[in-house]
């Protein structure tokens, strides 16, 4: 790869537009790109997340009806009553398959569709891991700044995201995204 050149993610049904924009295939590394002068903001669509090299990452899930859903928790640190967040799909696909209800702990990847989706929720962001050099989404308290852990969250009866389909009425707070969205991490569901 060539360092003046802009490396675009572009799904397959896709190719069509990014060259109509404009775009150039690299054909050594089969990825399209722009040049340092291109315009960059027409291709925002594709355009990768910052410290995240196109093709490096594969989105394992798909969804067309995603949702932010959204409670509220006790900081473990701090005892604030805080608003905690997760992906939810009403449906989409896993690795291809089609699955149901479903819920995505442990994200480890987002595409730039949901990165900008999730801008009103700040305080779900990335963090990167020391001991094994990998990054994944998670809740901060917004008061102390302390990391709240996806294992407190999604494993147990009794966690507010262990059960998205069964929580009590208006424990879980849902906000459909808009559009299609892929990510990679953990998926639950009630079988
Ligand atoms: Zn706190």
């Amino acid at each position: 790869m060539k360092s003046d050149r802009l490396y675009l993610y572009v799904p397959p049904e896709e190719k069509g537009e990014v060259q109509a924009l404009g775009a150039s295939w690299d054909a050594e590394s089969s990825c399209w790109y722009i040049g340092a002068g291109d315009d960059r903001a027409r291709f925002w669509e594709w355009l990768p997340e910052p410290g995240q090299g196109p093709g490096d990452e594969e989105f394992s899930i798909t969804s067309e009806a995603a949702y932010v859903a959204a409670a509220t928790v006790a900081c473990w640190k701090c005892r604030s009553r805080i608003e905690v967040i997760c992906i939810y799909c009403e449906s989409g696909t896993v690795l291809g398959e089609p699955l149901s209800q479903f819920t995505v702990s442990s994200i480890r990847a987002i595409d730039g569709t949901l990165a900008r989706r999730l801008a009103p929720w700040p305080t779900f962001r990335e963090v990167h891991s020391e001991v094994d050099q990998e990054s994944h989404f998670a809740n901060h308290c917004p008061h102390c700044g302390a990391l709240q852990e996806d294992m407190h969250l999604h494993s147990e009866p009794g966690h507010p995201f262990f059960s998205i389909p069964r929580s009590a009425p208006g424990a879980v707070r849902l906000t459909a995204l808009e559009g299609r969205v892929r990510l990679s991490g953990d998926e639950s569901f009630e079988v």
